[in-house]
């Protein structure tokens, strides 16, 4: 059996589901797991946040364009007019009930509920699409199988033993599942979501459950990309890569892939590919648990980071010190991206700024700190262990005319990561293209 994900410009339009739908059909067993059309999850986002003020043109405004998307889609994705019919009652019930929140109280609750709907929706019309073509394809709910524990994490006992039940129902003559990415249901049992980009998870939690043969993750790019073809011309897709490094870069700025994705199937052992919905015959990229020695493999950039410095003579010879410091950020639920150290002070960057001040205020108790915003970390992923002499200096030499703020090597065997100014971000890419690859 393999896992193929499809994202949201993936099924963006009627024309996109009708390819998808070819590319599905072939044999094999397959669970298919969809996003949202694409714009869906935005769009449901603006609806929440207008309901959360109770602003209901607003709201109504984003609804009903939303609505008429979808009813457009329907009258051009069917032919035949029941199942026509079918899908245009599915959009009016799911937009009949988000307009059903343009009254009444509006918390994170039925936030969760609103944001569910566009992997509802599209996930159904795909089903409807198949069996109006003669396939017997099953939708299988998330909701009843796809669950989060108390610490938010995926329970994977609970997924595999209801996706097992679940299928389990089914004879075996079915060959095709299609599931919605990105909902779930919490350890309250309410819906939840696995944050924003999380279809990719969806399919690796699903791909490990069964043991698949593989996960493929489809898009609309040939794989990941040795740089950001948004800054860089002529970057080149990867053919093979490493689970290690394939989550290096998809943290730290490759948008492909969510990084949570990678560790399911790291653990399960199950290789992964990224494939291009446009160009499904190019070879794209796997990610399997081969390490490629002694290469350079790619270079990705993380924007929108901020740099504490933090300096204290008392760190001077002293422990505890650290401690004191990652207490701080995680009082405030803010996670580190990035660490260095001096014998007299330690510098972090943070990409949630939400508790900013507070956090500069708690530091300040023990220690002078300086801020620097806008800052980018560019980081270089490979076969970067020590024995592999002179890739440091290459990196370096790439980048002798832009100012580094930080430099961090040697937190694992696959990355040196940089950060430097947001304006110097464009030229720091470029010049470690001409010099790596
Ligand atoms: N539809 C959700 C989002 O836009 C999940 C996903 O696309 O993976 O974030
Ligand atoms: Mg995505």
């Amino acid at each position: 059996m393999k896992v193929l994900k499809f994202g949201g410009t993936s099924v963006g339009s009627a024309q996109r589901m009708r390819e998808v739908a070819d590319l599905v059909t072939g044999s094999g067993r397959k669970i298919v797991v969809l996003s949202a059309m694409s714009g869906t999850t935005n769009s449901l986002v603006e609806i929440a946040n207008y309901l959360y003020k109770k602003n209901y043109d607003g709201a109504n405004e984003v609804i009903n364009r939303l609505e008429r998307g979808y009813l457009d889609t329907v009258n051009e994705l069917f032919r035949k007019e029941d199942f026509k019919h079918k899908g245009l009652e599915l959009v009016k019930s799911h937009f009949d009930y988000i307009k059903s929140f343009t009254k009444d109280v509006f918390t994170v609750f039925e936030e969760k509920s609103v944001l569910a709907q566009g992997e509802l929706i599209t996930t159904a019309l795909f089903n409807f699409y198949l069996q109006e073509n003669g396939h017997d394809s099953v939708l299988l709910p998330a909701l009843d199988f796809m669950r989060t524990n108390k610490n938010n994490e995926p329970d994977t006992v609970y997924i595999r033993e209801n996706l097992e039940r679940i299928m389990g129902e089914y004879s075996d003559d079915i060959q095709l599942f299609i599931t919605q990415g990105y909902i779930c249901r919490n350890a309250f049992g309410e819906v939840d979501n696995l944050q924003r980009g999380g279809s990719d998870y969806t399919a690796s939690l699903i791909g490990a459950a069964f043991d698949v043969e593989e996960i493929q993750i489809w898009t609309d790019i040939d794989g990941m990309h040795n740089n950001d073809p948004r800054y860089v011309e002529d970057t080149q897709s990867i053919a093979e890569i490493s689970f290690d490094e394939a989550a290096e870069l998809a943290y730290f700025g490759a948008k492909i892939l969510h990084p949570t994705s990678v560790l399911p199937a790291k653990l399960a052992n199950i290789p992964v590919k990224v494939l291009n919905t446009m160009d499904p015959d190019a070879v794209g990229t796997t990610i399997s648990s081969s390490q490629h020695k002694d290469r350079i493999t790619a270079v990705a950039a993380k924007d929108g980071l901020t740099a504490i410095k933090i300096k204290s003579g008392r760190m001077l010879l002293a422990f505890g010190f650290m401690r004191k410091v990652f207490e701080i950020f995680e009082s405030y639920k803010t996670p580190i991206d990035m660490i260095t150290t001096s014998e007299v002070g330690v510098s972090v960057t943070i990409d949630n700024n939400r508790h900013l001040e507070e956090i500069l205020d708690d530091l300040r108790k023990f220690s002078t700190v300086e801020v620097d915003y806008d800052q980018v970390i560019v980081c270089v992923v490979g076969d970067l262990v020590a024995e592999n002499k002179g890739y440091a200096n290459r990196i370096f030499e790439a980048l002798k005319d832009i100012p580094i703020r930080m430099i961090s090597y040697g937190g694992s065997e696959h990355n040196i990561s940089l950060l430097i100014n947001a304006n110097d971000k464009k030229a720091a890419l470029q010049a470690l293209s001409a010099k790596l690859f």
